[in-house]
């Protein structure tokens, strides 16, 4: 039985690995095993720097850039005779179940350091350095991996940890660039990191390209069909040569990529992950493959390292044949579906990609509800969809009171074709372009509106948006016995902050969210740290729906979330208390930073945010502060987030695809069709097209969310993370 459980981060660094190393320790902790930390990756594995882990000492850890365990490169370990010795100070030490936190290398070394195993055991008994008890106790070496890497190279999941943050980096210097460049119509050449694998530089393309600039983004590891080097030096000759001649300058965005403090989904990423880690590592029995933690879409699995780590070989073997199509069904289909969707939607005029004159379509475009990040993003891409294929893209300016209001005097105020020149440089935009608004079809007439749809020939309607925007999806399909117009193929491309359209665990927005609530709570945390013992309660937006507040939580480590689907009440309080005064007094200032109590807006109408903190202060009897913080309409953030930018790029293209496939059917036929009024979604591990018709079905309307929802689990993993005892 695994009883003693060690934690190393291994190789390059990543931001995310110390969340990870958070997870594990206190999950092993809370499974009543004991905890080490490896430190400095094998290096401390082969010269024996192990120590023991208490609850205490990864306190704070989830905000901290880069790992706080250390690592290095260790030429001993690639060596037998190193692994012998890591072999011989993990029995010394009595662990038996081991995570490792690294990238394609580090999980490399570890699949073979397990193959070898047996072997290193019986040369170690012969050398009279372990007893054969302990080859008997120790004969199964329990691994189990976590995909820590800035580069985002290892089969077989979607997203590394530390790749996201990363990219984050990298927009952030290409959105300042972008300003420069097209001040004074420069070109750049930007190199980013990524050896052996483009993810940085292809979704950090998905927001380039202008009129009065040039940026192209040069992998380290890019090559030519030939495989020869292809430095930034060359792009520039070419763009700097005749007969372009651009001013063009170089930028390497260099180690600046890997630093800083992680983001919101690494974070998740990274606890989750980490907690999962240790469930694999209880459940292993001898015989059992080595596993890593991947994840898919947003489902997080258990997959054989053995396999990943051959195709992640094979996908280098694949390069060097010169194989790229293989190479790139090897990276999986996520990483296939991001390309093609870059090549269509940053050249709009290739010839071959139109259709003929009788398939083109009127597509309708409209945002509806609050905005939120990456909403630009998605009608830029639908847009650039549409022209590449030779539909026509309409906007819907200010949603249906735009649509209906201008509608007689004014028709051509109110939708516009939009050209490429206009809605390339959307993507690093936040908020609506096209302007957005919260009322319903049925609010400004639902004849109005579907006479509106007769006037402008609409053949097909995109909407992005949050709640309303489903509810007004959800109208005008109710509508279309009555009203022909609405007799269209609609798909909801959901994006809100609160996440809470039924059909889909992640809404375009609410990452961009997380980021900007994730910042507010770190600087609160901190400027608790010249006063030592204050609790915040910080007040989350996320309507009823208790997402926005449990995912922030996981993300700094609230010790408490509360919920509208929980509510609250007094004995919960006082138990929170109860945990804040035993947790002040065990406090031995490992960290100065306060504590943090997130509430959803909607967790209770009797007690609102500041009456927990006045009820907090006055329970504390003078021994610890208590404030309440209100970040608001912080909470949309300004630039939309990478991984809002590069999924809603993703998933308009496929709500396009999908309501061009309606072309040519009657209005009777779409009438009858339950397929033809959809939300796109994503749901565990695959992207979906549920059907409103189904959706309806699963909808709490009264309180605006799904009426069951995927995330809800994650709540109790929060309150394990920060030992908030549980009300029986
Ligand atoms: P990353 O894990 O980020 O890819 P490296 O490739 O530098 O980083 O690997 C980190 C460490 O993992 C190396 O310094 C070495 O100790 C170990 N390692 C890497 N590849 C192997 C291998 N094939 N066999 C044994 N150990 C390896």
């Amino acid at each position: 039985m695994t009883k003693r459980i060690g934690v190393m981060t291994s190789g390059g660094d990543s931001p995310g690995m110390n969340g990870s190393v958070r997870a594990v320790v206190r999950t092993t902790l809370n499974s009543g095993c004991e905890a080490f930390a490896i430190l400095e990756g094998y290096d401390g594995l082969v010269n024996n720097m192990i120590k023991k882990m208490e609850w205490a000492d990864v306190r704070g850890f989830q905000s901290e850039g880069g790992t706080l365990i250390g690592t290095a490169r260790c030429a001993e370990f690639r060596e037998r005779n190193g692994r012998l010795r890591g072999a011989k100070n993990l029995i010394t030490h009595g662990i038996n179940g081991l995570v490792i936190c690294g990238g394609d290398g580090s999980l490399t070394g570890a699949d073979t350091f397990r193959k070898e195993w047996p072997g290193l055991l019986s040369e170690l008994v012969a050398a009279k350095e372990i007893t054969q008890e302990q080859q008997d106790e120790f004969s199964f070496l329990n691994i189990v991996g976590l995909v820590g890497s800035i580069d985002n190279d290892f089969a077989d999941t979607d997203a590394t940890i530390g790749c996201y943050s990363s990219l984050g980096k990298i927009c952030e210097s290409l959105d300042t660039i972008d300003s420069t460049a097209s001040s004074h119509q420069r070109a750049f050449v930007i190199e980013v990191m990524g050896r052996h694998c483009g993810w940085l530089g292809l979704m950090a393309g998905h927001r380039k390209l202008g009129k009065r600039k040039t940026v192209v983004i040069v992998a380290e590891g890019a090559h030519d069909e030939d495989l020869k080097h292809i430095s930034p030096t060359m792009v520039k000759d070419v763009l700097a040569g005749a007969p372009l001649k651009l001013d063009t300058r170089i930028t390497t965005l260099g180690h600046l990529q890997r630093g800083g403090s992680p983001c919101a989904y690494d974070r998740q990423l990274s606890t989750l992950q980490g907690v999962e880690a240790v469930k694999a590592v209880l459940a292993a029995k001898p015989g059992d493959p080595s596993y890593f933690i991947s994840i898919i879409e947003n489902k997080i699995v258990k997959k054989p390292l053995l396999e990943a780590v051959a195709s992640t070989l094979k996908l280098a073997e694949a390069i060097k044949a010169k194989d790229f199509e293989k190479a790139i069904e090897l990276r999986g289909p996520e990483f296939a579906e991001y390309y093609e969707a870059y090549k269509i939607t940053t050249a709009t005029d290739q010839p071959g990609l139109k259709l003929p004159e009788n398939k083109r379509m009127n597509i309708a475009i409209i945002n509806v509800g609050a905005p939120a990040g990456g909403m630009n993003s998605a009608t830029r891409s639908a847009v650039a969809y549409c022209l590449a294929r030779g539909h026509t893209p309409w906007a819907i300016h200010n949603g249906f009171p735009g649509l209906v209001r201008h509608h007689r005097d004014k028709p051509e105020g109110s939708v516009r074709k939009l050209d490429w020149l206009e809605v390339d440089c959307w993507i690093s935009k936040g908020g609506s372009e096209i302007g957005t608004n919260r009322d319903m079809p049925s609010n400004v007439g639902l004849f109005a509106t579907a006479d509106c749809f007769r006037e402008w020939k609409f053949d097909a309607l995109f909407i992005v948006g949050g709640f309303e925007a489903y509810t007004a999806l959800s109208e005008m399909r109710a509508a279309r016995k009555e009203f022909p117009p609405f007799r269209i193929p609609m798909v909801l491309l959901p994006a809100t902050i609160s996440n809470n359209v039924p059909g889909t665990e992640y809404s375009v927005g609410s990452d961009t969210c997380l980021n900007a609530l994730v910042s507010y709570c770190d600087a609160v945390k901190q400027s608790a740290s010249a006063s030592r013992r204050r609790v915040f309660v910080v007040e989350t937006q996320g309507g009823k729906s208790g997402y926005i507040a449990t995912m922030a939580g996981l993300a700094i480590g609230a010790l408490a979330v509360y919920t509208p689907e929980e509510g609250i009440d007094l004995q919960t309080l006082a138990r929170d208390i109860q945990h804040l005064r035993e947790s002040f007094a065990t406090d031995r200032g490992q960290t100065r930073a306060g504590k943090l109590i997130l509430n959803s807006e909607h967790a209770s109408a009797t007690y609102t945010t500041q009456l927990i903190a006045n009820i907090i202060k006055e329970e504390s009897k003078g021994r610890f502060e208590s404030r309440h913080a209100i970040p608001g309409h912080f909470q949309q953030g300004v630039t939309p987030s990478p991984m809002d930018r590069v999924r809603a790029v993703r998933l308009a293209v496929k709500c396009m695809q999908r309501l061009e496939a309606y072309v040519g059917r009657t209005g009777e036929e779409i009438m009858a069709d339950e397929n033809a009024y959809a939300v796109i979604g994503i749901k565990g591990a695959s992207v979906v097209f549920g059907s409103m018709a189904e959706l309806e079905q699963e909808t709490n309307w009264k309180d605006r969310r799904p009426v069951s929802e995927a995330w809800l689990a994650n709540k109790k993993i929060v309150d394990d993370l920060s030992g908030r005892p549980q009300v029986p």
